[in-house]
């Protein structure tokens, strides 16, 4: 039995109130592209538990790869020993990422590997005689975590900076991205990256962005030569060039990593979500050879950072195993095939006087309201239609699991459909 009672007077769920929570479901357990509720009701995943779980859940390769391991060693201190967990693991994230990404450093968490890729870019000017560099620069709309660091890189509006202005680093915006993926390329696109990165490159470290498709801030897919010429940028005005890949790679963008739509290579990538295939906690962030010499010849000798579970064994064999399985399940004909599913689904709608716009990339769908939802009133009435799509401000959106099947997707594009259809 849950215990909602106690959930709803003791327990915070991610940005919510504890004095006036939004409803909350009991999950029993889940199943492939399926979430089991404590009412006997079985949900069909839109969400992949926020882009991670790709190949659904309870996935019987990953869990094998974790009841092996666990039942040798769930983890163990990373400072003085290592093992073969974290070195296969990382054997792999430096043949798979853009090339010159050589050097790993594992973390707990996607907002703690944009810590890391943050400290490395500051350390490695210090390194450089140039510790006056320390300000980051960064596209609006953007998202990359709730630490403080990564906090004071999300977009201002969305990401409440008032809330935390004296508490808070501040640092440099540009315009978001444009134009979009799909639209003609016009150079005026870059000026505003342009213009602060000329007047300011002597203060900046780095530029740090999602790269093609900015998630949480809003959803948006943008150009390529965006980031090649962002890229191109970084390297005129000596500034470091963080990707934060957290919910891009693996994948999801329909590229491996979202940097090939651009053909490029950043200077620091950082990893997280989908790298155990949803299973446990774990990130990576890989950097160049050059600038990991950079930041181990400087003052410190050192990188400073340690967190107690690095390395975890259990999260880096589920990461191995669900990395594997990518590669063997074909991945990009998958991510293909739901993508026709969703644009045949979801297309459709961008007639409805309600939407203002309808996109797909790989397997991401995204239905863009004129006005913000009801989270609650919405997340009933999906729940009722016997899907889970977690709605936020005007975007109704979908990521499910790569493996999800035909009929799974029609679900879900039809439970869009319905709520929009009862609009008015
Ligand atoms: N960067 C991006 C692009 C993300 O989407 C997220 C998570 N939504 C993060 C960073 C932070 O990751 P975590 O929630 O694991 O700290």
């Amino acid at each position: 039995m849950i215990d909602y009672q106690f959930d709803r007077d003791h327990i915070w769920h991610p940005y919510t109130s504890l004095t006036k929570p939004l409803p909350v479901y009991g999950v029993t357990k889940t199943q492939g592209c399926e979430i089991h509720l404590d009412n006997g009701q079985v949900l069909v995943d839109g969400m992949s538990s926020w882009w991670a779980a790709m190949h659904g859940y309870n996935h019987p390769v990953i869990n094998q790869a974790m009841k092996n391991q666990i039942d040798n060693m769930s983890h163990i201190m990373f400072g003085g020993l290592t093992h073969e967990p974290a070195i296969e693991l990382c054997k792999r994230l430096v043949e798979l990422t853009p090339k010159g990404l050589d050097k790993v450093f594992l973390s707990d968490s996607g907002s703690v590997s944009v810590e890391v890729a943050l400290k490395m870019a500051v350390q490695y000017w210090h390194s450089q005689g140039k510790p006056e560099k320390t300000k980051i620069v960064t596209p609006r709309n953007g998202y990359h975590g709730d630490t403080f660091a990564a906090m004071s890189v999300c977009d201002p509006v969305t990401g409440m900076h008032s809330l935390f202005s004296g508490a808070m680093q501040q640092q440099l915006f540009v315009e978001r991205p444009t134009p979009r993926i799909e639209a003609q390329w016009h150079s005026d696109a870059i000026n505003s990256l342009r213009k602060t990165l000329s007047d300011n490159h002597a203060s900046i470290a780095a530029l740090i962005l999602e790269p093609i498709v900015q998630g949480t801030g809003g959803m948006n897919f943008y150009h390529p030569e965006y980031l090649r010429q962002a890229r191109q940028l970084c390297d005129e005005y000596q500034i470091l060039l963080i990707a934060d890949e957290i919910a891009t790679g693996f994948g999801r963008t329909g590229k491996l990593f979202a940097c090939e739509w651009a053909d490029i290579s950043p200077d620091i990538i950082c990893l997280g979500k989908t790298l155990t295939g949803g299973n446990l906690t774990l990130a990576a962030t890989l950097t160049t050879n050059k600038i990991a010499t950079g930041i181990c010849n400087g003052e410190a000798g050192v990188f400073m950072h340690g967190p107690t579970y690095m390395a975890n064994p259990l999260a880096c064999a589920a990461a191995i195993a669900s990395i594997d399985l990518l590669i063997k399940n074909d991945w990009q004909q998958q991510v293909n095939q739901v993508n026709q599913w969703l644009k045949q689904g979801l297309a459709p709608l961008s007639d409805n006087p309600h939407v203002a716009d309808v996109r797909c990339l790989g397997a991401i769908g995204v239905v863009e309201m004129k006005q913000a939802v009801d989270q609650a009133t919405i997340q009933r009435f999906f729940v009722k239609q016997g899907v889970w799509i977690r709605p936020f401000g005007k975007l109704v959106y979908v990521m499910p699991p790569y493996v999800i099947q035909q009929d799974q997707v029609a679900k879900l594009c039809n439970a869009i459909k319905s709520y929009i259809e009862q609009l008015s």
